[in-house]
């Protein structure tokens, strides 16, 4: 494995560094004193100058004005652009579009795409991916009481979802609803596109996140659908393929999301090394001066790096092997890097003191909002308990040989 960045990868993740630290880390303030609609405006130019740059979409594909980047390369970029929460969505490669995207790409129907895709990528539009539902666990999402059922040319749809992100605002959303209930579990489900003007479709509310609705992109809303009619040509893959090619969304949307909190990472040991160079504690002396804080700041490299490496390895093993040689390493990054960031950011706040509890740094929000990380995308049990299965496997099958042979020490 090789993880030599070229000359034009660097020079790219060069620039976008320069547009992060220069105009968009400066947006942050009002974003978080007011909210992303009374930002949208100045969103908009900064999305027009990275279109100038050649830098828009940088995961979307060339044939639709996207940059078209390998996994890896699209990693690297991850990382720069997560180190703010605006970094993704001011580049055109925001989830959950960027996920969608890759569905319609992959499974879209040419009239699918024509309608949908293009503008989606331009940026013109945005999506959201509806599968949760508040009253099975999302877990274990085989469990879905959402039906689709077959009525003349058209689905009718019924079904109580949330966590739907960026619903608010959204031209339309990939619902998962059980459209074959005696199928096998695995087959029940199929992904169809619902245009959320479709009488029927009801957003019922932005559900208040640690203490904050938000709004538009940044929000995740809690939807009805009830009798919502859509025609059957608006199936997305075919009929009962939806979990399917939900993992296969899943596996490359892993590395995205761990190398975007890698940035939050980096940001996060930048901040807390600033304050611990400045911040007096004692007469001549500055909490960089204390041993604690100094652990900590090594610690949180090492973990950084460890971290890093594990997904770098992950993306190579999903572009040259395939999804499928990846999995163990997809459940590993998942849990262990959601856990890097969640310490990196709390020592960050911690060396920040009440300040670091205010939104006069960005430590609060990443503190509030990236908890989520160990739960979406599979809770961190779920993908232990995946890894120790498949870890143990051989071992459960040669247990009476191990018990018989070779005692404890071989
Ligand atoms: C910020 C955010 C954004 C989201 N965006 C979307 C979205 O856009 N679209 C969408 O459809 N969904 C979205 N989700 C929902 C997310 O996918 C679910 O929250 C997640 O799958 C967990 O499901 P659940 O909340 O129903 O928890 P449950 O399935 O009820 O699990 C609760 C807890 O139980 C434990 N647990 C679960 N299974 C096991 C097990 N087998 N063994 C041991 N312990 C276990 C875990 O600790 C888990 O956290 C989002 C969630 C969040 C927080």
């Amino acid at each position: 494995m090789d993880f030599t960045v070229s000359d034009e990868t660097r020079v790219m993740l060069e620039l976008m560094e320069q547009f992060i630290q220069q105009e968009v880390i400066p947006l942050e303030p009002a974003f978080l004193k007011t909210s992303l609609s009374e930002i949208e405006p100045k969103i908009g130019t900064l999305r027009g100058k990275v279109k100038q740059m050649g830098l828009w979409g940088p995961a979307q594909p060339k044939e639709y004005g996207g940059m078209g980047l390998s996994l890896t390369d699209f990693a690297l970029v991850s990382e720069v652009l997560g180190k703010s929460p605006l970094g993704h969505y001011i580049f055109g490669c925001h989830a959950p579009d960027a996920g969608n995207i890759e569905i319609l790409h992959d499974h879209g129907t040419h009239e699918q795409k024509s309608r949908w895709l293009e503008s989606l990528v331009r940026g013109e539009i945005r999506s959201c991916f509806s599968m949760t539902e508040v009253e099975l666990p999302g877990s274990n999402p085989v469990m879905m009481d959402t039906t689709a059922i077959k009525d003349g040319d058209d689905y009718v749809i019924n079904g109580q979802k949330w966590y739907t992100t960026s619903a608010d605002g959204a031209a339309f959303a990939i619902v998962m609803a059980v459209t074959n209930p005696e199928a096998p579990p695995h087959k029940r489900a199929s992904m169809i596109i619902v245009p959320t003007e479709t009488p029927g479709f009801d957003l019922v509310r932005n559900i208040a996140v640690m203490g904050h609705a938000g709004d538009g992109w940044f929000s995740h809303a809690e939807i009805l659908y009830h009798s919502c009619r859509v025609p059957r040509s608006n199936l997305l893959g075919p009929e009962g393929e939806g979990f399917r090619i939900a993992q296969e969304r899943l596996g490359p949307g892993r590395i995205h999301h761990t190398m975007r909190w890698l940035g939050i990472c980096r940001r996060s040991l930048d901040l807390l090394c600033k304050r611990a160079v400045t911040r007096t504690i004692a007469p001549d002396q500055v909490l960089a001066d204390r041993e604690i804080i100094q652990a900590w700041i090594a610690e949180s490299a090492a973990e950084i790096e460890a971290a890093r490496a594990l997904t770098l390895q992950t993306a190579w093993r999903i572009e040259h092997l395939g999804w499928k040689e990846a999995r163990q390493e997809v459940s590993m990054i998942k849990f262990v890097v959601a856990n890097v960031m969640q310490r990196v950011v709390d020592r960050a706040l911690q060396v920040f003191g009440g300040l670091g509890m205010t939104d006069d740094t960005i430590l609060a929000f990443f503190h509030r909002h990236e908890r989520a990380a160990r739960i979406y995308d599979g809770a961190d049990e779920v993908h232990k308990l995946s890894l120790a299965r498949k870890i143990l496997k051989p071992y459960r099958v040669r247990a009476e040989e191990i018990k018989e042979g070779s005692g404890v020490f071989r």
